[in-house]
This record gives C-alpha cells, sequence and structure tokens, in this order.
C-alpha cells in the first residue's frame, strides 16, 4: 500500500522534501472495518496548517504518519453490515492507496450516490469545500435578495460553490481570483457577475478602486478565504452592518504575517466579523450537501477540477494549490 507520511514539519514555506513516500502492508480486517480503495485523495490548504506544531484548532498532522485527508473510493472488502464491496464511499483515508477503516467511527466512512453526481465531486461541490461556502453564506453573511457578496479564492473549490449559492440567494456576486484566465472563466462558467484580478491590483488602494468600480452599491457580505491588502481594501467597501465570514486566510499559511491596516473601519461601519471550522457544524452538513447536490443536478453549479495523476505527485500538487497553481478543487487520482 503505497503511502505519503509526513516526515518533517515546515521551517517557513513549505517543500517536497516535508513528504516521504512509502510502502506499508494493509492490515487484515478485524470485524466492523472496511477496506477502501480509493480512487482520488483530496488536497486543501488546511492540510498546510496541519503541518506546523503550534496550537491551532487542529491538532498538528504527526510525524512520520500518513497524510492525513478526505478521499473517495470503493470498498474492495467489508467486515461491517453496513457497507458492501463495490459501495462508493467519500472518507478521510489520507495520502495512501487503501485504507482500513472502522466503518461506526463518526465522520469516518459514508456511503454516496454517482448516478447522479460524479465521486471526485464529493471532495469538492458536493462535499467539504461546498459546504463551507454554504455554511458562511447562510450561518454568517445571511444575505438578502439583491445584496452584493464578494468572495476571494474566486475559482477554487470553496469560491466556485459559493458562487452557485449566492446566486440562488439571487444576490449580486463578484469574485477576486489571480490572473485573466481564470477571471474570465468565474464570469463565463461560474456565474459571477465580475470578477477582479488581484495581480493586476497588487495594492490596497488599486484593490479598493477596482472593488469601487465592480460594487458601486458597496459591499454586503464579504467570504474572506486570503487575507492581507486584499482584506484591508474590502473593508475600505464595506457597506454599514456588512457581514464578513471569515473562512481562510492562505495569504499567511507559510507564516507570513497579515496585519491589518485600519481594524477601526469593523467598528465605524458596525461590522460582524466571525471566523468558523465547518468541521465544528456536522448538523448543518445534510442540509448544505442536499442543496448542493441539487445545484450539481440542475447544472447550476459545474466545479471545475485540477488533477494530478498518481500518489507520487501529491506534495507537488498540494505546494502548487497554496500557490494558486491549481484551476478548481485539487485532487489526485489514483484509479
Ligand atoms: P482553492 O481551491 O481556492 O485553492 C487555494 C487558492 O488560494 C489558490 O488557487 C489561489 O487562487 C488562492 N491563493 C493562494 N495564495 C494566495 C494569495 N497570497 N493571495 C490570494 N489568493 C491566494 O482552495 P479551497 O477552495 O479548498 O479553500 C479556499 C479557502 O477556504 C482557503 O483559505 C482554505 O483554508 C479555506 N477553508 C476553510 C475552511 C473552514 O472550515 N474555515 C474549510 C475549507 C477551506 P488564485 O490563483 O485565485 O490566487
Amino acid at each position: 500500500n503505497p503511502q505519503i507520511l509526513l516526515d518533517n514539519r515546515p521551517q517557513g514555506e513549505a517543500t517536497v522534501d516535508n513528504f516521504r513516500l512509502t510502502e506499508a502492508d494493509t492490515p487484515a480486517l478485524a470485524p466492523g472495518q472496511v477496506l477502501v480503495r480509493h480512487h482520488y485523495l483530496s488536497l486543501d490548504p488546511y492540510m498546510r496548517g496541519r503541518m506546523n506544531d503550534s496550537k491551532s484548532y487542529a491538532a498538528p498532522q504527526p510525524l512520520g504518519q500518513v497524510m492525513q485527508g478526505g478521499t473517495v473510493g470503493v470498498v474492495e472488502e467489508s467486515r461491517h453490515p453496513r457497507f458492501q464491496p463495490g459501495d462508493s464511499v467519500v472518507g478521510m483515508g489520507g495520502w495512501q492507496t487503501y485504507s482500513v477503516v472502522d466503518g461506526d467511527a463518526p465522520g469516518m466512512l459514508r456511503k454516496v450516490d454517482t448516478a447522479h453526481v460524479p465521486l471526485s465531486y464529493y471532495l469538492g461541490a458536493v462535499g467539504m469545500p461546498g459546504v463551507t461556502a454554504w455554511y458562511g453564506l447562510d450561518q454568517i453573511i445571511a444575505p438578502k435578495e439583491g445584496d452584493t457578496l464578494v468572495v476571494s479564492a474566486a475559482t477554487g473549490a470553496v469560491g466556485s460553490a459559493f458562487a452557485a449559492l449566492a446566486r440562488a440567494r439571487k444576490c449580486r456576486v463578484v469574485g477576486i481570483a489571480g490572473g485573466p484566465e481564470k477571471c474570465a472563466y468565474a464570469v463565463k462558467e461560474l456565474g459571477f457577475d465580475h470578477c477582479i484580478d488581484y495581480r493586476a491590483h497588487p495594492d490596497v488602494k488599486s484593490m479598493a478602486g477596482a472593488l469601487k468600480a465592480a460594487c458601486p452599491d458597496g459591499i454586503d457580505g464579504y467570504f474572506e478565504n486570503v487575507g492581507g491588502y486584499i482584506l484591508d481594501a474590502v473593508l475600505l467597501r464595506m457597506n454599514a452592518f456588512g457581514r464578513i465570514a471569515l473562512c481562510g486566510m492562505i495569504a499567511g499559511y507559510d507564516g507570513q504575517p497579515l496585519p491589518m491596516a485600519n481594524p477601526a473601519l469593523i467598528l465605524i461601519n458596525r461590522l460582524k466579523v466571525q471566523g468558523f471550522i465547518v468541521s465544528e457544524h456536522m448538523g448543518m452538513w445534510p442540509k448544505a450537501l442536499a442543496e448542493l447536490s441539487d445545484l450539481v443536478q440542475l447544472g447550476k453549479l459545474r466545479p471545475r477540477e485540477s488533477v494530478a495523476q498518481g500518489l507520487a505527485a501529491a506534495p507537488e500538487a498540494f505546494l502548487g494549490m497554496l500557490k494558486g497553481k491549481n484551476f478548481g478543487k485539487q485532487l489526485v487520482k489514483l484509479v
């Protein structure tokens, strides 16, 4: 069973040398266990935080162990009554070809329907990233029809789901993404009303100007994935009583400081700013997943995927995703 372990912790920027490819036997199944062959691994920004040994909301990824992460695959063998060979499942199998999973462990293994939704989507639009967009939009931003919403990392797994959900609530939705190609795609394919290329607006003043042009009525809700000067620029354009869902701050994941230029704007505009971790709201997942699945089946959410081939490609694909080399949900295809 080929596996990728976290070998050592990054000093500053993460590199491929932090990981190690190895091989291990899969243990024989105990009663209640299931053997899953992974078809896709999910690569997610949160994994970068877990590579560090610092205090955070999640325990650090242990050294010398398989990189933890979401997987979809097919049951090969089962000693659990609810799972049969051939079942398609989503779980947390980690960066390896097979996993042996306790079928009753909460949140570890769930059967999925692949007749209407492709298997890989359960790691993206109809999975954790989709629910993340749903939670921040519905539970924190709580928009009214006609509100202007902005999301950063707009063409990624979370951002693309956010656009479809915001449109379903009849909001005006403006994206921020890296490069003209991603921005054109955001408008043409993802349903954004407008998309700002932050690389063409590399400082607060220029970004605030672009936001002013794209959001002439100001911003009612912001879904933050990036942090840094983009957040400073958005704060300058927020309307009174606006809401900010603080989902991610990827610009600082390698340890870069992210100072805030003018926190007084939160007070002046009576903003609500709320961070959240999607895995702490499991009770909301079924409702969110049902809506996301419907949007996919109606053709209103057509997420793009970046697929790296083979387990050995995972570290490089992961590091590339943190720098925006992905175009849509980053996956690794194993089968
Ligand atoms: P994406 O598919 O959006 O991939 C990450 C993207 O971040 C890159 O493609 C890149 O897009 C953008 N990016 C990277 N560095 C920068 C930078 N310095 N400035 C601006 N943009 C940058 O990933 P996800 O959709 O999976 O995740 C999006 C965000 O949501 C992340 O911040 C993640 O940590 C967060 N998240 C939070 C969760 C929670 O529970 N709070 C759960 C899941 C995700 P581009 O080319 O456009 O720059």
